[in-house]
């Protein structure tokens, strides 16, 4: 019987995370559509050059491999990402909040149009990690972010892009987290089927011919709708 209960426990605790993965800090963005996409036209194919800031232990090729398995996924859409390291820091603070905030505050140089973060992985991060997993354990609930974007426009995000093998790697990987944000920097924002993502891809991809886009920089579309055709501090 108790075992019966535990099963139980863990069958619900797997249903909540499992929704709020998809609600909120979810590996997918929503169920692709590939009948819908193949009928949508993306246009000429196009790139937009991302810069990155990483921390300390990841290593250049881990960049290029992150990028190449994004490309493969932004290859739907005629889209290419082409990353340029700009520097290698120390976090500017623990939380992902910090990140996001540090970004917001720092000018995207000329030659990006996307900037990315990628998160290493400290002592500290590990004990957080324990204590997470150990209320994931007990009430179904994550407090560890993978990776976010800022949705004032939509540029700018980070990622965690070095993991251990807890839990979370069932669940994400660095790979998936990418992708996942990556249409966050395209734009997107989450939703139960792809449809409505790939009506906003193929939207960006057409302020390229807006008159008033910047044309040194690749347009965005942010979250509430709003367009960005110059690049943003
Ligand atoms: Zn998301």
């Amino acid at each position: 019987m108790l075992g019966y209960n535990l099963l139980l426990q863990f069958k619900k605790n797997f249903l909540t995370y499992f929704i709020l993965l998809l609600l909120t800090n979810c590996t997918t963005i929503g169920f692709h559509q590939d009948k819908v996409r193949e009928a949508i036209s993306f246009g000429e194919p196009i790139s937009f050059r991302v810069c990155v800031i990483k921390e300390k232990g990841i290593l250049d090729q881990d960049v290029w491999a992150l990028f190449e398995v994004w490309n493969e996924e932004l290859s739907l859409y005629k889209l290419k990402a082409e990353p340029t390291i700009l520097l290698e820091m120390e976090r500017p603070g623990f939380y992902g909040s910090d990140i996001l905030e540090y970004l917001n505050n720092t000018r995207m140089p000329d030659q990006c149009d996307r900037l990315l973060y990628l998160k290493g992985r400290t002592w500290g991060d590990i004990v957080f990690e324990i204590f997470t997993l150990g209320i994931f354990a007990g009430i179904g609930l994550k407090l560890e972010v993978q990776g976010a974007v800022e949705a004032r426009t939509n540029t700018k995000g980070y990622i965690k892009a070095k993991y251990i093998s807890t839990i979370q790697l069932i669940f994400t990987s660095p790979k998936s987290t990418l992708i996942h944000e990556g249409y966050h920097l395209l734009g997107c924002g989450h939703q139960l089927f792809m449809k409505e993502c790939y009506d906003r891809i193929r939207d960006v991809k057409l302020l390229i011919t807006d008159p008033e886009r910047d044309p040194n920089f690749f347009p965005v579309i942010n979250t509430s709708g709003k367009k960005i055709l110059k690049r943003p501090f």
